[in-house]
């Protein structure tokens, strides 16, 4: 079994104490930055995807509605055309010319135009190609445009084999049928559907059902070819929003848009965006690849994710200095109270001792009292003797007598020894009482005088003749004053060892009503960074077991508790001066 170290147990006790604190500091306040965190972050992503979608649904809209007008208008131009022009006028040479020329000055949307009959023969044409007299009876545009009356082709090769798209309109008129038809300009129609930018790589362009593009695409795809991914159809009228559901979802503008993500065949994948157009046969698709669509989202992240790491760093760190401050503040209180446990067993000593000797002293009194009388006894006898002639005067007689006298004085020391014994066995509580300075310093420091001369040190007064009166306790003064004689011999055994020291215990009369004790010493001084800490209570400078660091707290205490003042001055390697000043009784106190 091993057994651990009272040392031991508390470096035990102080290492879980930190590890305990240090733990809670750093989990208790990463929980609720990790919540706001998490929280923060799902709202923030949350409302930029709403936003993006938002935004994507509305260009996709607008766009709807820009081509949708395109092609409305191009319709009701050539409805125009054959409400106010016959087939007979129309077919005039030069006519057709003059009609084109009308319409291309208004929009220049198309790039050609002609006139069928009911058979579907070309019998008039205006443009690039020479279609005149081609038959296009079986042509399928041909047919839906009798059946509909109006019709918009897909973009499709035809008699001259370049991909194009053609708005034909019938004309009933008596006894006959008649078809215009128009070719819509692809570059301009290209232009007007590819015409949007969304972010980097934001494109839009148009499919038919079967998925063949019916405008060029950005991202590569020429007129009428297949692009290799399949999206879904958009239902019309319904949203299926497969991506996320958003708060514009009831918006009428936007009804009939779907968005959803998409991976194209290897690439990165797409946010799209798409809704039918021309009664459903072709689909508008809005797309943006989806790193970059949600740019704004990805770009806040970093700033986030630093936060996050220099919020945590902060509360390791804080964590850390924290706990590290309240270990070493438990260690300093506990080396504390460990020396004033020590303190306290050494103050109960020391009053069970002065306890001890107040016992002796008083048991001593009593021998003393019966000598003094047994001494007057002798005396008497002695005097009766020679009275009576038995003894006559003498040299003996003289050296009796001596002896007696003898006796008296020592008596006398004998009992101030005990009075002044008993006085300090009572001094717990403080007697405050009217002392005289220029008295009881002098007194004070007689007792010292003897260890002074012992460390070759000259103990100077600087006294004047006249009284000075205070309110005091006067042991506790004493123990002041001694305190400051016993450090100062200290300070000079260490800097001048055991010859040319001094110490100058002055009394002054100051013209405040004050009077200032002042103690100087030539010792070795105390550092600047020690003087504010040398009435602290456990500052001492002294090896263990010498110094308590009590003393000047103690002395600090005391004088303040009689209204006075302590102050020091010093200078390393030359010497210290403690000063008390202390209101002086005015005549009548
Ligand atoms: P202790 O004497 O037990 O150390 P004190 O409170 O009396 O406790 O003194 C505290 C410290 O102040 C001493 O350890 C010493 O460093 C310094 N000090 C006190 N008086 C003097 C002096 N006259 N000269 C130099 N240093 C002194």
């Amino acid at each position: 079994m091993t057994t651990s170290t009272p040392h031991q147990r508390s470096q035990d006790l102080y290492a879980r104490v930190k590890r305990f604190v240090l733990i809670n500091m750093i989990v208790v306040p990463f929980i609720p930055l990790l919540l706001a965190l998490i929280i923060g972050n799902h709202s923030f992503s949350r409302s930029i995807k709403d936003g993006t979608i938002n935004s994507m649904k509305r260009i996709a809209a607008d766009h709807r509605q820009m081509i949708e007008s395109f092609l409305l208008e191009r319709k009701n131009d050539l409805v125009m055309i054959v409400n106010t022009i016959s087939f007979e006028e129309i077919t005039q040479p030069g006519r057709l010319m003059s009609v084109f020329s009308n319409l291309q000055r208004t929009a220049s949307a198309f790039a050609d135009l002609g006139i069928f009959d009911e058979n579907g023969v070309h019998v008039a044409y205006h443009g690039p190609f020479d279609l005149t007299g081609k038959n296009y009876h079986d042509a399928e545009w041909f047919q839906h445009t009798l059946e509909n009356g109006v019709y918009i082709s897909d973009v499709f090769l035809g008699v001259r084999n370049i991909p194009h798209f053609v708005i034909a309109v019938m004309k009933k008129e008596v006894g006959r049928k008649w078809v215009i038809r128009a070719t819509v300009d692809s570059q301009r129609f290209n232009n007007l559907v590819r015409q949007i930018r969304i972010g980097k790589t934001g494109e839009a362009y148009l499919i038919n059902r079967q998925g063949v593009l019916q405008t060029d695409r950005r991202s590569g795809g020429n007129l009428m070819e297949t692009p290799a991914e399949k999206i879904p159809l958009p239902a019309p009228g319904r949203e299926i929003d497969t991506f996320i559901h958003n708060s514009a979802g009831t918006d009428p503008l936007l009804k009939g848009i779907d968005t959803f993500m998409h991976n194209d065949a290897g690439a990165d994948p797409f946010l799209y965006a798409t809704c039918w157009l021309k009664d459903n046969s072709w689909i508008l698709v809005i797309r943006q690849e989806k790193s970059d669509a949600f740019m704004a989202l990805e770009s806040t992240r970093l700033p986030i994710l630093f936060i996050c790491v220099i919020g945590g760093l902060c509360i390791v760190a804080a964590a850390f200095t924290l706990t590290g401050a309240i270990v070493r503040k438990m260690e300093q209180s506990d080396t504390e109270k460990a020396l004033l446990n020590q303190q306290l067993i050494g103050a109960s000593r020391l009053a069970e001792l002065g306890e001890m000797a107040a016992g002796f002293a008083h048991e001593i009194n009593n021998p003393l009292q019966i000598i003094s009388s047994e001494r007057s006894m002798i005396q008497v006898l002695l005097d009766e003797m020679v009275e009576a002639g038995q003894l006559t005067p003498g040299e003996s007689l003289d050296q009796v007598n001596e002896s007696v006298n003898q006796i008296i004085t020592q008596l006398e020391r004998c009992s101030r020894i005990t009075a002044s014994i008993l006085k300090f066995g009572r001094q717990s509580e403080s007697r405050e009482e009217e002392l005289d300075l220029a008295v009881l310093i002098p007194e004070i420091t007689q007792m010292v005088q003897k260890k002074a001369e012992v460390n070759g040190i000259s103990l100077l007064r600087d006294i004047p003749q006249v009284p000075l009166r205070v309110r005091a306790d006067a042991s506790r003064l004493q123990q002041v004053i001694l305190n400051l004689l016993n450090n100062a011999t200290d300070a000079i055994i260490e800097q001048q060892g055991s010859t040319g020291g001094f110490i100058r215990v002055s009394l002054l009369h100051n013209d405040n009503g004050s009077a200032t004790i002042r103690v100087r010493d030539n010792g070795s001084g105390i550092k600047q960074e020690d003087m504010e800490k040398i009435f602290s209570p456990f500052f001492t400078t002294k090896p263990v077991g010498k110094g308590t660091g009590l003393g000047l707290s103690v002395c600090y205490g005391i004088v303040q508790q009689m209204g006075g003042q302590m102050e020091v001055e010093s200078r390393v390697g030359k010497g210290t001066t403690f000063s008390i000043t202390l209101p002086i009784l005015k005549a009548g106190e």
